[in-house]
This record gives structure tokens, C-alpha cells and sequence, in this order.
């Protein structure tokens, strides 16, 4: 062999050694990218369905359950909590938490003495689960200093006359307040009262589901005797170091000593700005009005974006940054009548809804939500035409509407 064919012969050898290896390089590469992008697709449908904010698949209508527990939470018995079992023994459909039911109870008019249905929503206050769906009602009292008042027809109707074994009508969870994300972003919640119950649902959510992402649960309670669930959010609390507890006695009593987890104060923007560090930026609030009309436009005030700022009210507190504009032009004098009330009245542009204008008239009508979605507040419209202050989540049936979120076009008559 010459010394020109070997030096050929070796050329070529390593040239189809590495044509080889470029070629297994290749493969693999391809392959791994392969994988990669099947991960990726994977992942994305993943946090997408966590993130969903679509609703879960319930049921329509109202559905029968069973009060399989009652469990009072506080010292004072004033906050109960109700184990709801459906009626049919097959598995509850999940939720996301913050969210609400609605509950249907007949309960006796207070005009004529006969029983009608009267609709109430209340937060989920656990983690999804098959089995069961827990509620948590706090007794509302007739306002200080009303004698000739009732107390709060529902929660002392729940309290006083619903019994373990008992049967109850149920929406399926429904509620624009609910978590957003699954991902890591630490998270700020601030509970006020009663308030807290959808707190606890997210919290125990997030925990079940191993989330590291770091909670803040600011607890804002008169003092112990009215604070629910302190042994599980104290256990939940020691046995989860990215959960960090925080319950502020506003009133605190001889027994509610500061000390881990407990502070003597309120809940409020300086407690938060001392307590939380700068990444925190996405915040859900709960609670009484006093609270939801300052922390909320007090976040806002401190640079929060108004997008992470998630809040829901229990009843018809106004959070100033999202007061409607009154709709109707001055000197536009609408009339609305309500036809089984008798009434035929001036509407007010600040009314806000229907619900509350019908509502600080003295006229009776059933209510729930008050956001569009449990449909409680659906009313027969006689004659005239009305405007949705935001779209109906509840089925709307033909010729009603919903009051609390519509305002009258013009002349108006509903059968309230
Ligand atoms: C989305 C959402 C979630 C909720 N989650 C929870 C929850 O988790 N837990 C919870 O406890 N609550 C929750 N609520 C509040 C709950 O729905 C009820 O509003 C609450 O239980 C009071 O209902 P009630 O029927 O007992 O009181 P109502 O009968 O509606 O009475 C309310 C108040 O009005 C007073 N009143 C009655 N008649 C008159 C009158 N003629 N004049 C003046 N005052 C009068 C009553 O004395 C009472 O103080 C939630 C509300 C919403 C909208």
C-alpha cells in the first residue's frame, strides 16, 4: 500500500467516524427536543387547568343535601359549621376555593306567616373534597340597638332550626373569588371576621397540594372567643413553614396573650407593609365592610396593581375603587313600580341596583350573592327595559332579571 492510499484510507475512516457520530448527536437531539416539547405541551395544559378560572362542572338547579354534621368553631357558639352530603351519595364535583355555595331554605315570611324559599350564599370553608362540602355561618344579630329588628332570617334559621339529618337545597359552587394561579408568587390573604372562610379553603387547598409558594394569612377577629379554627391553623401553621399565621385581636380579651401567631391590633395596610416582603404581590381580601374599604383602595394606594387585588364582600359593603357611576343622566326622572308592593317610586341614579334601591325602600325581596350569580334576586319584569351592570352568571329565565346587578332604562314595573 502506498503512503497516498493509506493517508487516504485513514481520511476517509475518520471522516466516517464522524459522520457516525454526528449522526447519533443528531438523533438524540432530536429525540430530547421531541420529549421536550411533549413536556412542555404537558406542562402548559397543566397550569392552564390550574389557573382556569372556568367553572368546574356542577349541576344545575338546586340539588338536595344532607346536614351530616353541625360543628360550632368558636367559644361563643356563635359560628357553626354545616357537613353538607348530597342527597344521591355520588362524588361531589371539585370546586376552586374561595368559592361560594348557594343554599335554598324554606324558612316562614315574616309578612304573611307562610313558608317560602329564601336563597343565601356561603363560602366553602375546606379543600375539595368527594365526600362532603363544609359551610361555616356566623349568627347574625339584629343591628346594636334594633329592638323591633329580627335577626338574620338564614344564619339563625341555620343555627336554631336546621338539625344533623336535615335536608338542604344546593346550587353547585359558583364565585368569581377563588384562586387564580397554582403557581409559586407568594401570596398575601387577609380574612376579617367570618370573613376567613374562604380563606381557610384556599390555605388548606394549597397545603394538600404541597405548594411551597409562601401564604400569608393576616386573621383580622374582635378576640379569641370569636376566632374559628385556631388549633388547625396553629398546627397547620407549625407543620407548614411557608405558611405564616397571623391573627390580630382588634378587642383582645384577658386570655388573648400576643405571641406566636397572634398579635393585639388590626388588620390593615400597616400591618401588611411592615409584615410582607416586596415580592408579594397578589393579595385576596374577605371581610367587613371596615376592612374592605380601607385595605382595598389602601393596596392600591401602595402601588399594588388593581389586577392582583382580588376581594369579595358577604353583604353590600362598597369598596370605593369600584363605586358604579350613576347611570341615569340628572333630570331623567325614571319610575319604578313595584307592582306587588304597591309602590310606585322615583328612581335614584345612586342607588347602585335595582336590589339595593328596592331594598332602602322597604320592599322585600329575596336575595343571595348579589353579584349576578346565584340568581336569588330573580324578578318577573312586567313592562320596561333594564341595563346589566355586568354579565348574569346565573341562568336568567325569559321576562325576569336579576336586581342586583341591573338599573332601569326607563319607566319600569316588576312584580316585587
Ligand atoms: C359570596 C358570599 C359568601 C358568603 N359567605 C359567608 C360565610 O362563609 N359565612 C357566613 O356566615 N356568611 C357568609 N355570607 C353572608 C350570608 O350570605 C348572609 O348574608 C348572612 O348569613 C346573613 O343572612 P341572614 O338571612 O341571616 O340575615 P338577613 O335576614 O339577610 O338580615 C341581615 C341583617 O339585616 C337585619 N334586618 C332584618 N330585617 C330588617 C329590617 N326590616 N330592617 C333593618 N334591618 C333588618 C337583620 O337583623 C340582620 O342584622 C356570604 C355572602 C356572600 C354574598
Amino acid at each position: 500500500m502506498t503512503l497516498a492510499s493509506l493517508t487516504g484510507f485513514i481520511v476517509l475512516a475518520i471522516a466516517a467516524q464522524t459522520a457516525l457520530w454526528a449522526g447519533i448527536v443528531l438523533l438524540r437531539h432530536r429525540r430530547e427536543y421531541a420529549s421536550l416539547r411533549t413536556r412542555v405541551r404537558g406542562n402548559s395544559v397543566a397550569s392552564s387547568a390550574a389557573g382556569s378560572t372556568k367553572k368546574p362542572s356542577g349541576w344545575d338547579g338546586f340539588r338536595p343535601f344532607r346536614v351530616e354534621r353541625k360543628v360550632y368553631e368558636d367559644k361563643a357558639h356563635t359560628i357553626c359549621s354545616f357537613y353538607l352530603v348530597p342527597g344521591d351519595g355520588a362524588p361531589l364535583p371539585p370546586f376552586q376555593p374561595g368559592q361560594y355555595l348557594t343554599l335554598q331554605l324554606e324558612v316562614i315570611g315574616p309578612e304573611d306567616g307562610e313558608p317560602r324559599p329564601v336563597t343565601r350564599c356561603y363560602s366553602l370553608s375546606d379543600r375539595p373534597r368527594p365526600e362532603y362540602y363544609r359551610v361555616t355561618v356566623k349568627r347574625v344579630p339584629a343591628p346594636a340597638g334594633c329592638t323591633d329588628v329580627p335577626p338574620g332570617r338564614i344564619s339563625s334559621h341555620l343555627h336554631d332550626g336546621v338539625q344533623e339529618g336535615d335536608q338542604i337545597l344546593v346550587k353547585a359552587p359558583s364565585g368569581p373569588f377563588h384562586l387564580r394561579d397554582r403557581g409559586l408568587s407568594p401570596l398575601a390573604l387577609a380574612g376579617g371576621g367570618i370573613g376567613i372562610t374562604p380563606m381557610l379553603s384556599m390555605v388548606e387547598t394549597l397545603l394538600h397540594e404541597g405548594s411551597k409558594r409562601e401564604i400569608w394569612l393576616f386573621y383580622g377577629v374582635r378576640d379569641g372567643a370569636e376566632q374559628v379554627m385556631t388549633q388547625r391553623l396553629e398546627e397547620l401553621a407549625a407543620n407548614h413553614p411557608n405558611l405564616h399565621l397571623l391573627v390580630s385581636y382588634s378587642r383582645p380579651g384577658e386570655q388573648d396573650i400576643a405571641g406566636p401567631y397572634r398579635r393585639h391590633g388590626r388588620v390593615g395596610i400597616d400591618l401588611l407593609r411592615i409584615t410582607l416582603p416586596r415580592q408579594v404581590e397578589t393579595f385576596y381580601v374577605c371581610g367587613p365592610p371596615a376592612l374592605m374599604e380601607s385595605l382595598v383602595p389602601d393596596l392600591e394606594a401602595w402601588g399594588i396593581p388593581p389586577d392582583q387585588i382580588h376581594y369579595e364582600t358577604f353583604g353590600p359593603a362598597s369598596v370605593k375603587r369600584r363605586q358604579r357611576p350613576a347611570v341615569t343622566a340628572p333630570g331623567e326622572p325614571f319610575t319604578v313600580t313595584f307592582a306587588n308592593s304597591g309602590k310606585h317610586l322615583a328612581w335614584d341614579p345612586n342607588a347602585g341596583s335595582l336590589l339595593e334601591f328596592a331594598e332602602a325602600n322597604g320592599i322585600e325581596v329575596n336575595s343571595g350573592c348579589r353579584s349576578g350569580a346565584c340568581g336569588g334576586c330573580q324578578t318577573a319584569v312586567k313592562e320596561g327595559d333594564l341595563d346589566y351592570l355586568q354579565p348574569p352568571e346565573a341562568d336568567v329565565e325569559p321576562g325576569t332579571c336579576l336586581l342586583c346587578i341591573s338599573t332601569p332604562k326607563g319607566d319600569l314595573t316588576l312584580s316585587a
